[in-house]
């Protein structure tokens, strides 16, 4: 079954609104088993909407349109897509009664233009709009597509969020699977940190052919200091296809792997550390607070999480962590030694289980050539002892935080993993 979207907008083209339906509903398809296989946003003219719809029409089963069902001169979708299919508008008294008492509740006027609102293509469904006046439409024809007479069931939902959000939840999803029942389908995601895109299909390319042979769908996602492998599987076997796949997954790359679908690195962190009833703090320079502000948007950090010292200037490191003068003359602050005396110095006054440091140059100045932009030290002082590790993350100064902040929790998850 193929399904597609055409977001229809001028504003999602100029830049002005982000285009959040398009990930919204293939967010939702997808976790219902149905996959869109293409996606379009087009502006508001007449011409642009026709064209999409009609090249969309022999490919797609099922057609979703977002936007241009209002009541003003540039809503354009429902007309163009009823003279598309030679359906006549036809005024729905029930759909009329309910813009009219729309108005009515919130006892405000209602402007002459919305009752054209009321005219729907013949034979269409209407779908109710709670939190509007435009209604949304089903059209289920048949159409020659590729001299093939195909069913086609097509589906006008409104733009403004608070109004597509719930017709889609509950009046297009029951008639998705009433109509166009999913495929049973299998997904998973595994998350790794600490390896490149390239070398994990260098690992595990190979090795996942025969599944691939047996109908697994791969994927590989690189992110911001971590890659998503993305493992999809239809039919009765999805399930085996999918487990036999993430088996050689774990046993070729395991210990890059820290989680699984919408799991972060920090929040993965934040349940280690409970249960094994430990806790942490962190002392940062150069990411200036990004550490200690990802594991406090996990809900529970609290009960694991001391707190955080942005020790940015030398005076700081010295008077807050105790990072000797001498240390900071002869190595720079940018350096194993400081970056053991800073976690040391924290883990003393926090007096917590971990304390992680981080220290470097984010740039674009201040780099030397033994020391070049990009450098930083992470440092991890617990009772076991104290570990210092360089890095070089050569990017701009948010990428470099990000990076640099998820090397540090996964040199915590690797000692904590330690910890029985
Ligand atoms: P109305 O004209 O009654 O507001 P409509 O169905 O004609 O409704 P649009 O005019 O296309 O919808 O969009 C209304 C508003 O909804 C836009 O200004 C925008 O803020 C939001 N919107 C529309 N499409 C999208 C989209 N794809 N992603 C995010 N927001 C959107």
């Amino acid at each position: 079954m193929t399904i597609e979207i055409i977001n229809t907008g001028s504003e999602l083209l100029s830049g002005s609104v982000l285009n959040t339906h398009q990930q919204w509903l293939c967010n939702k398809l997808f976790q219902l088993g149905y996959r869109v296989s293409r996606q379009i946003t087009t502006s508001d003219t007449a011409e642009d909407i026709k064209t999409a719809v009609l090249d969309s029409i022999n490919r797609a089963d099922v057609i979703i349109t977002t936007g241009g069902l209002g009541p003003t001169s540039d809503d354009r979708t429902r007309d163009v897509i009823a003279e598309i299919f030679g359906r006549k508008l036809i005024y729905d008294e029930n759909v009329a009664e309910q813009i009219k008492n729309y108005f009515a509740l919130r006892k405000r006027h209602q402007p002459e233009s919305t009752k054209i609102q009321a005219y729907v293509p013949e034979c269409a469904t209407v779908l109710q709009n709670q939190f509007g006046t435009a209604p949304g439409i089903v059209i289920e024809a048949m159409v020659k597509a590729s001299h093939q007479p195909r069913k086609v069931l097509l589906i006008m939902l409104p733009g403004p969020p608070r109004e597509l959000y719930p017709m889609f939840e509950n009046q297009v999803i029951p008639l998705l699977k009433e109509k166009v029942p999913p495929p049973y389908f299998v997904s998973k995601i595994i998350k790794t940190t600490g390896i490149g895109e390239s070398k994990v299909e260098e690992i595990v390319g190979e090795k996942l052919k025969p599944c691939e042979k047996n109908g697994l769908i791969l994927g590989y996602c690189a992110r911001v200091g971590e890659v998503d492998l993305r493992l999809e599987a239809f039919g009765n076997d999805a399930h085996k296809i999918v487990n036999q796949a993430e088996q050689i997954i774990r046993e070729s790359i395991g210990e890059y792997i820290y989680g699984e679908g919408n799991q972060t690195l920090e929040a993965v962190i934040v349940e280690i550390l409970k249960k094994k009833g430990l806790t942490v703090s962190f002392a940062e320079s150069c990411t200036g607070g990004f550490v200690s502000h990802r594991i406090t948007n996990v809900p529970g950090a609290s009960e694991v999480f001391w707190g955080g010292i942005v020790s940015y200037a030398n005076d700081a490191k010295m008077k807050v962590l105790g990072v000797k003068e001498e240390s900071l003359n002869k190595f720079g602050a940018v350096s194993e030694q400081v970056a053991k005396e800073m976690a040391d110095g924290l883990r003393k006054l926090a007096k917590t289980d971990f304390a992680v440091s981080l220290t470097g140059i984010a740039g674009p100045s201040g780099g030397s050539p033994e020391k070049p932009v990009g450098t930083v030290y992470i440092g991890l002082s617990c009772k076991n002892g104290t570990v210092a590790k360089r890095n070089f993350n050569p990017y701009d100064r948010l990428t470099f935080k990000q990076v640099t902040s998820q090397q540090a929790f996964e040199l915590l998850r690797r000692e904590l993993l330690k910890i029985s």
